[in-house]
């Protein structure tokens, strides 16, 4: 709860999390939202972060109530050169959201969403998680593309590109962009859109937290369900090449409506899954169909009729149900380590190495999943955005996942590097950053084409020449990147 009284001793002194006090005192008569420090009830809360195996403890957590205190956290962040995190949903893997000894800018009590459903558009503020915009947009039976799990934050997700299971009809989130609000490390306070700052609009769309705290996403919304045909075919792992050997066939040539992919995973202990698949490792091809569900189950058909599933969950459900399917899998403080990596191909001889690794799991808990391209996506021009790839044929994303921090990290970690390793012949030095761990400035840079990385870098020098916006996969400006000529 924010303070009214004083409990934090003498006015100068410092109190141990080496924030001196009258400093902090002055942030707090111009601060409207919760200020939380080490010896605050709910610190623990509101430092953990979606993967357990960050443990940061910031001096101070700065939870925004709007633009207002978005602008004096960064004012004060600035004067008083403290490190800085940004905090939407809190699910980076790298734990991007915390910082030790500085301030996390925290937007979570920023939830405020406008749906205009005669334009079909949608004014979402940065703490909105997934769910939440989702519920609002659907009120109306519309949506735009956004994560597959309800409470991944909408900020982070949009910033890196925002891929979701309508992405082959709709485009990746940045591509539904319409403008945003930022405040810049400056302190400033400034539209992003095709119209005004169209540089900095064109670096928010891939290019990460890099250039400014967002405070709110405009977005093109689609009719949308609110019923939509959706759900999962389980096949045995057994039947796993055949199975991902005809759906890569089948989706080439299938509607852009039909959204999903192929996941390896653990069949969980639920009711609607028979005891002898409980536990074991299955081969799930999710199905999202963004169209009439008539049109849907004829899609379908083939898939169903040439490779009968086990277990055929796929029917009419709400939209929110299909964006919250996969939420039980993906529980947060769990420990986490995630490679990825966009497939410019994918011959018989790749699945089959694939496989081989996918089945090979080192905990119940780990997934894989084969994301198809394709649609939508590829229609985009590829200068629109920061992101490349738009040719890719899939994305596979290892998502290692253990409980217990003391079980042997490395064996989940080496599990998780040498899928990607087996799969280095069919994979894109490119890759969505989104979907892995913080693998360094080298990496960051591969990801973007080297234009497109140049200008970038020239956004960074502009809106951020101190980086005071580091933590993220992160773009140095010029004078500090090691693509800066020596
Ligand atoms: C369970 C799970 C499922 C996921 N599913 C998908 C998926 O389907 N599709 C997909 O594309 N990604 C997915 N992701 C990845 C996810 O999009 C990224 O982790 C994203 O960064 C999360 O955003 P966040 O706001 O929750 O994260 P945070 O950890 O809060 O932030 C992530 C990064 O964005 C920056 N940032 C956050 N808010 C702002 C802001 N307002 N302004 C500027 N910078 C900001 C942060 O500083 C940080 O660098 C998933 C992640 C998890 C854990």
């Amino acid at each position: 709860m924010m303070d009214t009284a004083d409990p934090r001793g003498p006015i100068g002194a410092s109190s141990g999390d080496g924030l001196d006090e009258a400093i902090f005192q002055k942030l707090r008569t111009n601060f409207r939202g919760e200020l939380i420090r080490s010896r605050d009830d709910g610190y623990d809360a509101a430092r953990a972060v979606f993967n357990a195996m960050i443990d940061r403890r910031p001096a101070l957590i700065a939870r925004c109530s709007g633009v207002a205190d978005v602008v004096a956290a960064v004012t004060f962040a600035r004067e008083n050169d403290m490190n800085v995190a940004v905090r939407g949903g809190g699910h980076s893997v790298p734990g991007y959201a915390v910082v030790d000894g500085g301030i996390v800018i925290d937007l979570f009590p920023m939830k405020g969403v406008w749906v205009d459903p005669e334009a079909r558009t949608v004014r979402a503020q940065a703490g909105l998680l997934q769910g939440e915009l989702d519920r609002e947009t659907q009120m109306f039976g519309l949506a735009v593309t956004g994560g597959r799990v309800s409470n991944t934050g909408i900020a982070g997700l949009t910033l890196g590109g925002g891929s979701g299971w309508l992405e082959r009809k709709l485009g990746f989130a940045v591509d539904n962009l319409l403008s945003a609000d930022v405040v810049t490390a400056d302190g400033r306070f400034v539209r992003a859109s095709e119209e005004e700052n169209e540089d900095l609009f064109w670096g928010l769309k891939g290019g990460g937290g890099n250039f400014g705290i967002v405070t709110s996403f405009e977005y093109r919304l689609h009719p949308v369900g609110p019923i939509i045909l959706g759900g999962m075919l389980m096949y045995p792992a057994e039947q796993a090449r055949d199975v991902i050997r005809f759906y890569r066939d089948f989706i080439e040539t299938a509607p852009d409506e039909l959204g999903g992919g192929c996941a390896f995973v653990t069949a969980p202990p639920e009711p609607f899954v028979p005891d002898p698949v409980q536990g074991t490792q299955v081969l799930a091809v999710v199905v999202s169909y963004a169209g009439p569900i008539e049109e849907g189950e004829k899609a379908i058909q083939p898939l169903k009729e040439s490779l009968p599933p086990a277990l055929d969950m796929v029917q009419p459900i709400p939209y929110t149900a299909l964006q919250s399917m996969i939420d039980a899998g993906n529980p947060s403080g769990m420990q986490n380590y995630w490679k990825a990596g966009f497939l410019d191909e994918l011959p018989d001889e790749a699945i089959d190495v694939f496989v081989e690794h996918a089945m090979k799991v080192t905990s119940p808990l780990t997934s894989v999943l084969l994301l198809p391209m394709g649609g939508a996506i590829r229609r985009v021009a590829d200068e629109a955005t920061p992101l490349g790839l738009r040719e890719a044929v899939f994305n596979f994303h290892a998502i290692s996942m253990w409980a217990d921090p003391m079980m042997d990290p490395e064996r989940h970690i080496r599990w998780a590097k040498g899928l990607t390793e087996a799969m280095q012949p069919w994979t894109s030095e490119r890759t969505y950053l989104n979907f892995i761990g913080d693998e360094g400035e080298e990496r960051v840079r591969t990801a973007y084409e080297p234009e497109k990385y140049r200008k970038l870098v020239a956004l960074k020098d502009r809106y951020d020449p101190t980086n005071m916006f580091r933590l993220n996969q992160n773009i140095k400006p010029g004078a500090r990147s090691s693509a800066a000529p020596a």
